[in-house]
């Protein structure tokens, strides 16, 4: 059984009250650290548990928050990205929804840590029921003394704001996000500068996804070592999965990383094994960025080395035959899926998504949707399996932000993986045509 930090009390009855989260050990890494630490020891911590970023980069935190500029008299802010809207992906809303006050918690350690008197938490706007849960627990944490002024009285003062955002998948793009944070329209800007130097309102800013954030809580209680002896080479501690599709048993997990891919599909313990004892055909690992890859791939790399819940393994074999560990929203298809079909989805999202600033994805997604539907609703041709792929070409690496890249790499895996679904598709049709 995987060992669990994040995910130890969520099944407490009150959990969700600051009192029975007290009682679980609750807020003992701000003591600890306003206490007991320097804020360049908390960082050091951090660095020592390998943690990287949860929300889909895998960015090193503590490297992250190095580079925040530390300007005389100028505030430094901590921005909690919670505008979890990968498809695929709702392990935020569930961490959140359920243990508020550990996201609170690891809020304000990390802000110590950071220098940071202030904090947001960006959330998804659809998730208003979580914003009511969020902003009751702050109530809670201010009235217990763990926000304000003087906190514990060690003179670190910290206030902590709830945002809701406008229900665009781009605020969760960093920079967008402090954009619409700052009451504009949510178009990413163009790094560098990046935000730990000219973040928010211009102030140095460190961005981190909600379950990154919540790590920093075990590292500063039991230690960086402790974290990063968890999980496997630089895939260190533990992370949040969110499982859906064809399976026996959909919900959100807490692995080891490291974990085989086989066991987490199969066994009782997660997954349950493909609904309906079907045939496994396709997984989109990490939300619906990523490459999706064939039964065969995702249970065993081309080497045929057992594929593991890892961003190394998960990776191997660069996208000819590997994919990533994104976000952790892990879809599962089974042999009666239409990857075609799930594909057109996928590209209506990321159109639909795109903010516009720049050529190759705002046109490119839209003709990569228009082709697919083409293709789907029964009128498409051979060299349309063509232009898709040189669609996702010219957008790959070419755009402001993240998006394009997303919008294109799952078009490529399905064209590299599934042609001949592709062809199967077209010339069902072009036989009901003639
Ligand atoms: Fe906007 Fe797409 Fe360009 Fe990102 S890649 S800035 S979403 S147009």
């Amino acid at each position: 059984m995987s060992k669990k930090l994040l995910l130890k009390h969520d099944h407490e009855p009150g959990i969700q009250t600051y009192e029975v989260y007290r009682k679980h050990g609750g807020y003992a890494s701000v003591e600890k650290a306003l206490k007991t630490m320097t804020p360049e020891a908390v960082v050091e911590e951090v660095k020592k548990s390998g943690l990287r970023g949860r929300g889909g980069a895998g960015f090193p935190t503590g490297m992250k928050w190095s580079f925040l500029a530390k300007p005389e008299g100028v505030p430094r802010y901590l921005v909690c990205n919670a505008d979890e809207s990968e498809p695929g992906t709702f392990k935020d809303r569930y961490l959140m929804s359920r243990i508020p006050h550990y996201l609170i918690e690891g809020m304000i350690t990390s802000s110590f840590a950071l220098g940071a008197n202030t904090s947001y938490i960006y959330v998804r706007g659809e998730y208003y029921y979580v914003i009511a849960i969020l902003e009751k627990a702050i109530k809670e944490a201010y009235a217990a003394g763990w926000l304000g002024k003087n906190i514990l009285g060690t003179g670190f003062d910290h206030d902590m704001y709830v945002q809701p955002g406008g229900g665009a998948y781009i605020c969760g793009e960093e920079t967008a996000l402090l954009e619409s944070l700052e009451g504009k329209r949510g178009n990413p800007r163009i790094k560098p500068p990046f935000p730990a130097v000219k973040g928010l309102w211009g102030c140095p800013t460190v961005v981190n996804n909600v379950e990154t954030i919540a790590a920093v809580v075990p590292i500063v209680n039991d230690g960086g070592e402790a974290y990063a002896a968890i999980g496997i080479g630089k895939s260190t501690g533990t992370k949040l999965i969110s499982a859906s599709g064809h399976i026996n048993k959909p919900g959100v997990y807490e692995i080891e990383l490291g974990l085989p891919v086989e066991e987490f599909i199969n066994s009782d313990e997660y997954c349950g094994g493909v609904w309906k004892g079907r045939k496994l055909k396709a997984v989109v690992a990490g939300g619906s960025s990523v490459p999706v890859l064939p039964a065969d791939l995702i249970m065993k790399t081309a080497a045929g080395e057992p594929r593991l819940m890892s961003y190394e393994s998960l990776a191997d074999g660069g996208f000819a035959s590997g994919t990533m560990l994104g976000s952790g929203g892990f879809i599962v298809m089974d042999e009666t899926a239409s990857v075609v079909k799930n594909l057109w989805t996928f590209a209506r999202f990321y159109h639909h998504e795109s903010c516009g600033q720049c050529s190759p994805c705002r046109e490119g997604t839209g003709w990569m949707e228009k082709v697919l539907h083409k293709i789907v609703h029964g009128h498409g041709e051979m060299k349309d399996i063509d232009l898709l792929w040189d669609l996702q070409r010219k957008i790959e690496g070419n755009t402001i932000c993240p998006l394009g890249d997303a919008a294109a790499w799952p078009v490529a895996s399905a064209i590299r993986h599934f042609r001949s679904e592709f062809e199967e598709m077209i010339n069902s049709h072009a036989v009901e045509h003639a």
